[in-house]
Formats: C-alpha cells, sequence, structure tokens
C-alpha cells in the first residue's frame, strides 16, 4: 500500500509546536484527553448499532485498552468504537476545525509571556494533539464500523503527517504513543509506570461509562515480561445518578471538564433527580468563564441527554432556553424512546417540562449564590448577565425570577451593582420612577448630558452598557408599581428645588425662546421633530431625547443590522437656556435681520447634541468645515 505525505493546516502546525515545546506542567492530562475521545467513538458506535442494527460491528464488549510497554517506551490507547475513514483521518486530525482551537491559538500568539500561555493551555481542551506533550511521534490505526479497508496516520509533529491505507486494522481505533527518553531525574512523568498510568486514570477518567482496562503489561522486571490479566481501572459510575454526598467536587469536577471541553473548575454544580410518572436526572455546570462565542450564531450549546444510561446526543438544545446556553451538563431520562431526533425533541411534552424545570432549577441556584456567596454570583454576573438579560425579553413566565437575579451598575456612591429590589428601597420619597440610562459603554454614558440634571440633584441612575439592556427594558416596563425610565427620553419633571426657577421666570424664558425654537425646528426638520427648553442639562448646550415610545438609535441600528427595514426616526432637541452658547443664539436671532450665518450654528449645536451622546454626524465633512471655519475666527 502506498503511502501518502500531507503537510499540516497551518494552525494545526503551531498547535504542534506548542505541544511538543509544551510550556504546560501538567502534561498527565494527554491521558485524559484520549481516553475521552476514546469513550466518545463507543458511545457513538453504540448509538449507531442502536440506530442501525445491521451495521457490521461488534458492540458485545465496548471499552478502551491502555497499555504500556517500558522496554519500547510505548503507551496504547485503543478502543473498539466507530473509527475513521481515511478521509475523516485527514480531516478531523490533520486540521483544526473546531473554531474553539482557533481562537486558542489566536489569544496564545497575543499571551506575552510563559505564564500567560500555560494559563492558556488550561482554558482550552487541546485533544488529541496534547499527546505531543509527552511523545515524539505518532501513530494512529483506526477502521470505521462497517468499512473493511483501515488507516494508518502517523507523525512526528512537524509538520507533515502520513497516510496510508490498512488491510488489517482491528474496529476502532488504536492511538500509540512513542515517549520521549524518560527522564532520570523525574520518575513521575513514567507514562509506562503502572502506578502512574492507574493515578491518572483514576484522576480524571473514573466517571467514564466505559470500562477502561490496563493489559498485557510489560515492566521489564518480570520473569517474562508476561501478560497480566486486564485490569479494570475506572469505576464507571455516572455521577449524575450517585446521591451528592457520595460524590467528591473533584469526581464532579472532571467530569464538567469531560463534557463541557473546559481545563478550568466551573463555578457551579447543580444536581437534580425527578421521580415521579416520568424520571431524569441532571447534573448541570456553571462554567466559570464565558465561552468566547457566546453571542454568536452558530456556537454549539446544549446538554448531553442520555436515555437510561446510553448516550443519546450532545449538544440537545431543547432542554434549556437559549438565555441559558452556557449551562452545561447531563440530563439522563428514563421513558425516552432512544430513537429520538432533534426534530421529535423539539416538541415533545416531556422535553418542554424538563426544560421549565431545569430553567427554574438554575435560576434557583444563581439566587442562592446571590444570597450565600456574594463574590461568585458576581463572577457570574459578569460572565454570563447579558445573556441572562435576554430571558427577561423572551422568558416572561421566569421574568420575576429573573428580574430577582439580575443586578445592574449604577450612579450610587457605593460604587456597586444593584438589583431592581434595592434601587426600589432606597428611592427617596417623592421620586416614582426607576431611571436608566442605556449607551455603549460606561464612559460614553456617564458623561451623557442627559445625566446632568440627574446628577446634580443626586438621583440614582442604573447605567445599562449590554446591547440587550434596549430592548428589555421595553419588555418589562415596570418593577413593583414603578415605571423604568430611560433619562433620554420623554419629558423629565423632577423634584422642584430652592434655587429652580420660578413659574414665572419659566413663562418668561419660554416666550423669549419661543421665535428661537421654532426657527430652528424648521431648519433642522430632516432630523428634529420638536425643539424645545430643557429641565435636565446644566453644563452641555443641547441634547437629543426621544418620545417615550420612540426607537432610540441603538435600536435602530441593531435593527438594521438585523437587515430590518427601520424608519428614521426624527428626535427632540433640547436646548439649555443658560447656556452662554444657546443664549448668545437667541439674542442674535432676536437682533439681526439676516439670519443666514446663524443657519450654520443652528446646525452645529444640533451635531454638538448628536456627538455627546455618542452619535455620528451625518456629514462629518462638513461638519468639520463649519467647526474649523468658526475656531480660525476664535484666533
Ligand atoms: P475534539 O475531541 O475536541 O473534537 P480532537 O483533536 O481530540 O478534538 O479530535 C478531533 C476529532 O477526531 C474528534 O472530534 C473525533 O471526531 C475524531 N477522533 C479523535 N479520536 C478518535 C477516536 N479514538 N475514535 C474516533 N474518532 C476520533
Amino acid at each position: 500500500m502506498s503511502t501518502e505525505t500531507f503537510e499540516f493546516q497551518v494552525e494545526a502546525r503551531q498547535l504542534l509546536q506548542l505541544m511538543i515545546h509544551s510550556v504546560y506542567s501538567n502534561k498527565d492530562v494527554f491521558l485524559r484527553e484520549l481516553v475521552s475521545n476514546a469513550s466518545d467513538a463507543l458511545d457513538k458506535l453504540r448509538l449507531a448499532k442502536l440506530r442501525d442494527d445491521t451495521l457490521d460491528a461488534d458492540v458485545s464488549d465496548l471499552h478502551i485498552e491502555l497499555e504500556a510497554d517500558r522496554e519500547a517506551r510505548t503507551l496504547t490507547v485503543r478502543d473498539n468504537g466507530i473509527g475513521m475513514s481515511y478521509d475523516e483521518v485527514g480531516q478531523l486530525i490533520g486540521t483544526i476545525a473546531n473554531s474553539g482551537t482557533a481562537q486558542f491559538l489566536k489569544e496564545l500568539k497575543e499571551a506575552q509571556d510563559a505564564a500567560g500561555a500555560e494559563g492558556l493551555i488550561g482554558q482550552f481542551g487541546v485533544g488529541f494533539y496534547s499527546g505531543f506533550m509527552v511523545a515524539d511521534e505518532v501513530t494512529l490505526v483506526t477502521r470505521k464500523a462497517g468499512e473493511k479497508q483501515g488507516t494508518r496516520w502517523s507523525s512526528r509533529g512537524e509538520g507533515t503527517y502520513t497516510l496510508e491505507r490498512v488491510d488489517d486494522a482491528p474496529q476502532g481505533t488504536s492511538v500509540v504513543l512513542h515517549l520521549k527518553p524518560a527522564d532520570p531525574d523525574n520518575q513521575l512523568h513514567d507514562y509506562t509506570s503502572v502506578w502512574k498510568i492507574k493515578e491518572i486514570v483514576k484522576r480524571y477518567s473514573d466517571f467514564i461509562t466505559w470500562p477502561v482496562r490496563l493489559v498485557g503489561e510489560k515492566d521489564g522486571k518480570g520473569d517474562d515480561g508476561g501478560t497480566a490479566e486486564p485490569e479494570t481501572l475506572n469505576s464507571m459510575k455516572a455521577l449524575w445518578a450517585r446521591p451528592r454526598d457520595e460524590v467528591s467536587e473533584d469526581e464532579y469536577h472532571e467530569l464538567y471538564k469531560h463534557i463541557g471541553h473546559d481545563w478550568r473548575e466551573p463555578l457551579e454544580t447543580i444536581q437534580l433527580h425527578a421521580e415521579g410518572t416520568f424520571e431524569y436526572q441532571a447534573l448541570l455546570f456553571v462554567p466559570s468563564h464565558a465561552p468566547h462565542d457566546l453571542f454568536r450564531q452558530d456556537m454549539r450549546h446544549g446538554l448531553q441527554l442520555y436515555v437510561k444510561r446510553v448516550f443519546i446526543m450532545d449538544d440537545c438544545e431543547a432542554l434549556l432556553p437559549a438565555y441559558l446556553r452556557f449551562v452545561k451538563g447531563v440530563v439522563d431520562a428514563q421513558d425516552l424512546s432512544l430513537n429520538v431526533s432533534r426534530e421529535i425533541l423539539q416538541q415533545d411534552r416531556h422535553i418542554r417540562m424538563m426544560q421549565r424545570r431545569l430553567t427554574k432549577k438554575v435560576l434557583s441556584s444563581v439566587k442562592s449564590m446571590m444570597t450565600g456567596a456574594p463574590d461568585r454570583y458576581a463572577t457570574f454576573w459578569r460572565e454570563f448577565g447579558a445573556v441572562l438579560k435576554e430571558g427577561l425579553v423572551t422568558d416572561p413566565d421566569n421574568r420575576d425570577a429573573l428580574l430577582a437575579v439580575a443586578s445592574f451598575a449604577s450612579t450610587h456612591e457605593d460604587g456597586e451593582a444593584v438589583t431592581l429590589k434595592q434601587y426600589v428601597e432606597r428611592m427617596p420619597e417623592g421620586q416614582d420612577d426607576i431611571y436608566y440610562i442605556t449607551g455603549e459603554s460606561r464612559e460614553a454614558i456617564d458623561n451623557s448630558p442627559h445625566m446632568e440634571a440627574f446628577r446634580e440633584r443626586g438621583i440614582e441612575v442604573l447605567l445599562l452598557t449590554d446591547p440587550v439592556d434596549e430592548v428589555w427594558v421595553d419588555a418589562v416596563g415596570e418593577f413593583e408599581g414603578k415605571r423604568l425610565r430611560s433619562v433620554a427620553k420623554g419629558e423629565i419633571d423632577l423634584d422642584a428645588r430652592e434655587d429652580d426657577k420660578s413659574e414665572d421666570e419659566l413663562k418668561q424664558q419660554a416666550e423669549a425662546y419661543a421665535g428661537l425654537l421654532g426657527w430652528m425646528r424648521e431648519r433642522l426638520d430632516d432630523d428634529v421633530k420638536e425643539v424645545r427648553l430643557s429641565t435636565r442639562l446644566t453644563r452641555s448646550p443641547a441634547c437629543l431625547v426621544a418620545d417615550a415610545n420612540d426607537l432610540t438609535p441603538a435600536l435602530e441600528n441593531m435593527y438594521r443590522a438585523m437587515g430590518q427595514e427601520v424608519p428614521h426616526s426624527r428626535r427632540i432637541l433640547e436646548l439649555n437656556p443658560d447656556h452662554a452658547l444657546v443664549k448668545g443664539l437667541n439674542e442674535a436671532y432676536t437682533e439681526r435681520e439676516d439670519r443666514s450665518e446663524l443657519i450654520d450654528t443652528a446646525e452645529l449645536l444640533y451635531t454638538l447634541a448628536v456627538l455627546a451622546e455618542g452619535g455620528r454626524p451625518k456629514d462629518p465633512a462638513r461638519f468639520v468645515r463649519l467647526m474649523a471655519d468658526r475656531l480660525e475666527r476664535t484666533l
């Protein structure tokens, strides 16, 4: 049979280089990765056979075998699972399709030092390639279930690999690691040592539901180096079926790492045993970090679904609502058909029941975190708050539970995040509404002109900077009878204060400005539906506000980005009658016959208001010309 040589894809080569010169101190995890792959392969074969019993494959003794050879310095990880075809080997092993790994490499390049790199390796499972941390050559022989011919893949990890068809490959996959030379000073890293192998399997792979057997160990010391009886190293217990007090945190965490493809500890472990007519067990995990693709359309999410301990599918989305898409875990149901498909799942009554129950369970765990472990809650909210808030819009049934665990940045002097309940509790006498401001960033809204009067009066305003905030505030509308009100929408009538203008003064002012306001409205007709005097400005000359039920510019942009037609909505321009620029403009307007010069100033004033809320001038070049012209005159 001919051997073909291929080049690794660029990313794959980078990853391999990293493994070969690994800075990662915990090399033991390579075995977890290979056992994990083998376990998945066995799951897949059992399911394939269940769905098609004519498939030519033996499923009577599915298992994983480890074999160490001290003299040859090899360690073999073998499974009799689904295997891979010739093409699949090239695709799956020769390239990096996993977007998470690509992201990992990108971040790695940005990490400056070794410590940073090590931290990153710890965050991403790097799968099969991790074998190159301990081996200088890896050979893989595999045969896909149902096919006659097998494939041998081999590489020293240096840029190329070879593929060759083989005739006598057994069912499944075996991976032979040609281990790097032993380090005489560090016996701890001898992966041919029985003791070492047992320890690693126990630590990382105990819950694997297939037997992991150690076979034919030749230790080079025995009389004949003979073959001992295979020994099963793992307990194979389904953790989700065991009472919580019998399972250690470590065991749960290892299961999480296996199913979550995460090398870090989870933030929270949640267990649920549902009894009754429809029985199931669930073991859920909240990760400690948001995945990088949390807001991407193509993010893979969902729980693992088992039926009576038989693995049915990964990424079962129907079990949790989209706003809990970061939750990982396993659900094992008693009475579902093994043949359920994704399409059926979406409509299944039992699945919907499970979804409701699991959702409530997750939300109540977040609630307990909030009251019992504020630091962990803070981490949770920082990582996942923006996703959870989607539920305020999409899941009215759980809205109250979601509002109870939601917290927001605020202008309150203690600088702490606040819940709506806390906000309402500390609302001063006379304040009827919950005030908020939305915007792209904390800086942009902190200094927004809309905030001036609120700051001055010390009225607390919630600072909302996630894109979803624009949407849920409208959907929710009120909390405990208090309206949620944007400081940038509608008329604001804050409580009167000592130094406020009297009714009479206000009336006079309104009369004095009436002409200018009407004239400006006409000039700015394209963009502005009303020009009025402001009660919310103290330092800035002008700002734009929307009517209470108008779309905000951010929402308009969002809809456009989603490809929807949105009419350009005109806003209200508010002027600060106490600002020198506005005063001056009014004087000029009243005194002059020829107002052509003033048109530019009116336009500039409007554009300044656009800029102040983080918007873009409609015609930036024109704005720059006008501005430069004015500045020149000040010299
Ligand atoms: P990951 O497991 O994260 O997908 P790997 O690099 O470990 O990444 O493996 C890539 C793919 O190769 C797997 O998703 C699987 O399809 C295939 N694969 C790896 N090991 C085996 C195996 N023992 N049997 C069958 N397929 C395997």
